[in-house]
C-alpha cells in the first residue's frame, strides 16, 4: 500500500460520536489520506472534518458489504470500525463479514479507540508497506470436476 492510505470509517449508532470525536482530534493527519465511511457515519465526518468523505450505502443497507467489497478487490487499505459490543444489530451477517474479509486480506483492523490510536500513529501510516498474503492459489486456481 501507499504512503497515503485508504481508510474506511464505519461506527454503529452508539459509537458514532465517539469516532467523531477521535477524528476531529486527528483531523491533521487524516487530511494526508482518502476517507471512506458508511453513510450516515461518513456524512457525520465529512461535516466535522470539512473533509471530503466517500459515502457509501448505509451499513444496514448494505455499506459494510461495501466497503468489504473494496477491500478484496484490493481498493481499501485501512479499517477503523467502532462497532457496538453492546448492542445487537439489524446487519450482524455483514458486520463478521467485513471483519472476516479484512482478516482475509490482512488490512489493518481497529475495533475501538485506543487501537485506533495505535494505528494513526504508527510510522507506517505515512510509508510504503507490503502487506504479505497467505497463498491462496488453492483458491484462485481450483477447479471442481
Ligand atoms: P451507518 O452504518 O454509518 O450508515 O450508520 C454503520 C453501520 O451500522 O454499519
Amino acid at each position: 500500500m501507499k504512503a497515503s492510505k485508504r481508510i474506511a470509517l464505519v461506527a454503529h449508532d452508539h459509537k458514532k460520536k465517539e469516532l467523531v470525536e477521535w477524528a476531529v482530534y486527528n483531523k491533521q493527519i487524516l487530511k494526508e489520506h482518502a476517507l471512506y465511511a458508511t453513510g450516515t457515519t461518513g456524512r457525520m465526518l465529512e461535516e466535522a472534518l470539512g473533509q471530503d468523505v466517500h459515502c457509501f450505502l448505509s451499513g444496514p443497507l448494505g455499506g459494510d458489504q461495501q466497503i468489504g467489497a473494496a477491500i478484496a478487490e484490493g481498493k481499501m487499505d485501512v479499517l477503523i470500525f467502532f462497532w457496538d459490543p453492546m448492542e445487537a444489530q439489524p446487519h450482524d451477517p455483514d458486520i463478521k463479514a467485513l471483519l472476516r474479509v479484512a482478516a482475509t486480506w490482512n488490512i489493518p483492523v481497529a475495533c475501538d479507540r485506543s487501537t485506533a490510536d495505535f494505528l494513526l500513529t504508527s510510522p507506517l501510516m505515512h510509508a510504503e508497506y507490503e502487506t504479505l498474503l497467505p497463498d491462496y492459489s488453492v483458491y484462485t486456481k481450483r477447479k471442481i470436476q
